[in-house]
């Protein structure tokens, strides 16, 4: 069974001054760790196939993962090493401290799986955040299989549709701002009040001419929600 979701303490209280919600591979982590994953124990040549199918929205999301657990295998032990190597963005623990310090409600939105997330974040004592993705489950032979918490049907495309989250967790009074680097942050985009964007996401906001806030570190992001907090925002580069 897929884990509850954790209770957001804050979301009973008065509202946050900011809301953050980060992507997970290639944001928080240096890699597309989902990418890397299913790359080295899954059928290589169907995942290059099958992410071409999702891009071209020939599959959505939920067929994407689908298809390729069927054609991987991963044990826990092979889990765990590979988790061992990989690395965060080197300024993301101290701003997941900064976040704590201040009880600014910290999500990791991610249409990846809790199985690496969870274990990549533990090894960095990154244990309170708000986690939002997709349920791996690992058996002992290697076989896996995947379910989706929180599939959203009205999306079509994501198996997790980050904009859902940003909209069904904002409260009235509060700025939310999103941080990501890809192909799968698509529906963030619109829904939250200030986006930061770098790699093709910030391809993506020029192409549409959609404002964003360029970054390329966890110590940048870290500035823009300080000048936030001071009264300072901005929305645009
Ligand atoms: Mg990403
Ligand atoms: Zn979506």
């Amino acid at each position: 069974m897929a884990r509850r979701p954790e209770a957001d303490a804050t979301r009973s209280g008065a509202p946050a001054p900011l809301r953050i919600f980060c992507d997970f591979d290639g944001t928080i982590a240096v890699k597309d760790v989902g990418n890397e994953l299913f790359t080295r124990y899954g059928d290589r040549d169907y995942w290059r196939h099958l992410v071409k199918c999702w891009h071209r929205g020939e599959i959505d999301g939920r067929q994407l993962w689908q298809r390729q657990c069927e054609r991987s295998r991963l044990t826990p032990q092979e889990l765990d090493a590979f988790a061992q190597s990989q690395e965060l963005d080197p300024w993301f623990p101290s701003f997941y401290q900064f976040c704590r310090q201040r009880a600014l409600p910290l999500y990791v939105v991610s249409d990846g799986m809790d199985a690496y997330i969870r274990r990549i974040l533990e090894r960095h004592q990154i244990t309170e955040v708000l986690l939002r993705c997709n349920h791996l489950r690992v058996e002992p032979d290697g076989r896996l299989s995947v379910v989706f918490p929180y599939y959203e049907q009205s999306c079509g495309r994501c198996a997790n549709c980050k904009g859902s989250h940003i909209r069904r967790e904002r409260r009235s009074g509060e700025t939310t701002l999103y941080v990501g680097d890809g192909l799968s942050d698509l529906c963030a985009v619109g829904a939250a009040d200030i986006l930061l964007a770098k790699k093709q996401l910030r391809t993506y906001c020029e192409d549409k001419g959609v404002g964003y806030i360029a970054y390329e570190n966890f110590a940048h992001v870290q500035a823009v929600v300080e000048r936030v907090l001071a009264g300072q925002a901005e929305t645009e580069d």
